[in-house]
């Protein structure tokens, strides 16, 4: 048995069948096949799907463009990602990062080639240091790297620190959304300065918290600022 074989559970997460295989995957191979890969035909900027297949961006990125340049997004966040990546955030299975960013480097690398500025960093949203101590990690840093330790050349970078702990957007509906107070980042400009920057999440919702981070790290000197998500909500609370 190697090393990925102890990572995972006896039993699909999903269907809770008795996985017969080699168990690299909290999936069985069918519930890993069927999982909710986003619709090709989104908006590059901000993953939201789009019905019209000849369109590029939504009507929201048109009217009041994000900071960040593009987003490449994974999964539409409905069962059983959402399963998923609760248990990765909520309980203590954070190994389940190896598998979670395995595929999202695969995706960026099938992705590359759309990419207007390749990254050569990735960062992760920061986590407001009483969430962390709670927690105990970080998910979109444990996702970071494991991101990185696939690719074998990506880097990540620690520029940010958050000091306000807002609730996450996922949690609020969109009145609340709205009136919700700006998370306040702190950057340290010298690590970013001309570089193109990958930003690395669980779940985009409005992109309301990835947008205005990209706009910190853009005024601290980023060269491009991209998102890579696990995975999107596709309807609004
Ligand atoms: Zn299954
Ligand atoms: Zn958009």
């Amino acid at each position: 048995m190697n090393y990925l074989n102890t990572l995972f559970f006896q039993r699909c997460m999903t269907c809770k069948h008795k996985q017969m295989q080699p168990i690299t995957s909290p999936l069985c191979v069918t519930c890993q096949k069927n999982l909710p890969w986003l619709n090709p035909n989104h908006c590059t900027q901000c993953a939201t799907p789009l019905l019209d297949p000849k369109t590029k961006l939504c009507g929201n990125c048109i009217a009041s463009p994000p900071h960040f340049d593009q987003t490449i997004a994974l999964f539409s966040y409905e069962h059983p990602i959402n399963l998923l990546i609760h248990d990765f955030k909520f309980c203590n299975r954070w190994r389940l990062a190896t598998i979670l960013g395995k595929w999202m480097h695969e995706t960026l690398v099938s992705q590359w080639h759309t990419l207007k500025n390749p990254p050569s960093h990735l960062i992760a949203a920061p986590m407001h240091n009483d969430k962390l101590k709670k927690r105990g990690y970080n998910q979109a840093l444990l996702l970071a790297k494991s991101m990185a330790k696939a690719s074998g050349s990506l880097d990540v970078l620690l520029p940010c620190k958050k000091l306000s702990n807002n609730p996450p957007q996922s949690s609020l509906n969109r009145r609340q959304r709205k009136k919700a107070s700006p998370h306040i980042i702190v950057i340290h400009p010298k690590q970013v300065k001309n570089k193109n920057l990958l930003l690395i999440d669980d779940v985009i919702t409005t992109g309301s918290t990835l947008n205005s981070l990209a706009k910190s790290l853009k005024s601290a000197g980023a060269n491009s600022v991209s998102v890579c998500c696990l995975s999107r909500t596709c309807h609004s609370k």
